[in-house]
């Protein structure tokens, strides 16, 4: 059976779907589209290769996904989305991650589409949801967030990037450091202080038009997993209307981190998609690759790593899955999902070490997917909140439960 395929393959376990049957079947489609279509679409790019400049390559896959239904899977339904709950999401995007391929961030939007404006939607004025919110959902635009500056990272609330009022407009300047998706989104939302005094933390949100006077983006840095789509966005003397405002004054870090919980559930199914691929690539090459007269997979020593991997893959899964439950039940979950963020990551980025060593030379020339998969999980454990960020949730957490 063909989804029987798609879930072997999405995940080597015994257990059974643990989703709706609409999300089985919408990673079935995942999987035709994948395998008729992107592997098309990557079949003269090397694996490592990400360059920022191919939007043009890019808006095919939003506009693929768009046209058959993932590309807004995020939405609420009355926006065209599917309505599903975090547990089908999350499963459904660790099948699109499991792929192994690198156009995968394109196919739910999850770099510059739906996701990143689906905590705005509620919060935005009809004149906004037209001129920003629409464009994105429909795949016509791509949206970045930008927080981020040289010296407000951790401390996202220390950014320096100020907005100030004049007349019916607002005039920012500052460096933003680090945006994905920055060289070649259409809109950004920018973080920055509007208030007069640096010593008050006063962070507002405004949508900026990359095509606004004011606007650039420098690059030049690649991450170590090889993509250039990160970059920084330089604003001088950058006018905006007023109207660009989002929210109330002073709510921009609420904002833009209110729905934190529900983000770093959410990043989990990208690390075990991509373990998972992992996973599979060692369990096809210990079968394959023969030494000393047989197949590696017969010497106990590659045996009890393809065993920790799975133990490793098997426990994030089913973390992630159970905050999916809680949150989805209603449950606060935020201490739940920064466990699960670090807990996945980390297991995540021990499963593609594994599968270094068990690919031997070949696992470390550059070209592979496992080489790549072991440099794209090892920037998890830094992005959207790093581990030691993350224990400060949760022991922060567990202690206030406790009246601490
Ligand atoms: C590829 C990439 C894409 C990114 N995309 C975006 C984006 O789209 N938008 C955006 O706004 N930003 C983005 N970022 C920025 C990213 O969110 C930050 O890099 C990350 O939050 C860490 O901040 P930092 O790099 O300044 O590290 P720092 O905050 O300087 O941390 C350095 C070290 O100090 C530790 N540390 C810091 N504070 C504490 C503390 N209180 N307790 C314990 N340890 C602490 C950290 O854990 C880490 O080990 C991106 C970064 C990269 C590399």
């Amino acid at each position: 059976m063909a989804n029987e395929t798609a879930r072997r393959e999405a995940a080597p376990t015994a257990a059974p779907f643990e989703g709706s049957a609409k999300a089985q079947a919408m990673i079935e489609r995942i999987d035709r589209f994948a395998r008729d279509e992107l592997a098309a679409l990557e079949s003269a790019r090397r694996p490592t290769e990400e360059p920022g400049g191919e939007r043009a390559l890019y808006e095919q896959v939003w506009r693929r996904a768009n046209a058959l239904g993932f590309y807004g899977m995020t939405l609420p339904e009355s926006m065209g989305g599917a309505g599903f709950n975090l547990l089908d999401q999350a499963l459904i995007k660790e099948f699109v991650y499991a792929t192994g391929s690198p156009l995968a961030p394109h196919i739910l939007g999850d770099l510059t589409g739906p996701p990143r404006v689906v905590g705005l939607i509620d919060q935005v004025t009809p004149d906004q949801m037209e001129r920003f919110i629409l464009p994105v959902v429909r795949a016509d635009k791509a949206i970045c967030l930008a927080i981020t500056e040289a010296d407000a990272g951790s401390d996202a609330g220390a950014l320096q990037t100020k907005a100030v009022r004049d007349h019916d407009a607002f005039v920012l300047d500052g460096r933003k450091r680090f945006i994905s998706g920055s060289p070649f989104a259409d809109i950004a939302v920018v973080l920055a202080s509007t208030s007069a005094d640096p010593a008050e933390r006063q962070i507002t949100a405004f949508f900026v038009e990359a095509d606004r006077p004011g606007y650039r983006v420098e690059g030049g840095y690649k991450t170590m997993a090889g993509q250039s789509h990160t970059a920084d966005i330089v604003l001088e003397n950058c006018r905006i209307p007023a109207s660009n405002q989002i929210g109330a004054t002073g709510r921009g870090l609420a904002l833009a981190l209110g729905r934190i919980t529900q983000t770093r559930l959410l990043l989990c199914p990208t690390m075990t998609g991509l373990a998972t691929a992992a996973l599979n690539d060692s369990l096809a090459h210990a079968t394959k690759r023969r030494q000393f007269g047989q197949p590696i997979g017969a010497f106990q020593a590659v045996q009890h790593m393809l065993a920790d991997m799975a133990i490793d893959l098997a426990a994030a899964r089913a973390l992630m899955l159970s905050v999916a439950r809680t949150l989805d039940a209603g449950g606060d979950g935020r201490a739940e999902a920064a466990m699960a963020k670090l807990f996945c990551s980390e297991a995540a980025f021990r499963v593609a070490d594994r599968a270094v060593q068990i690919h031997g030379g070949e696992g470390i020339i550059q070209g592979g997917r496992v080489e790549w998969i072991f440099r794209m999980l090892r920037m998890y454990r830094v992005l959207a909140g790093t581990s030691e960020v993350q224990r400060n949730t949760i022991a922060k957490d567990l202690l206030a439960r406790k009246g601490a």
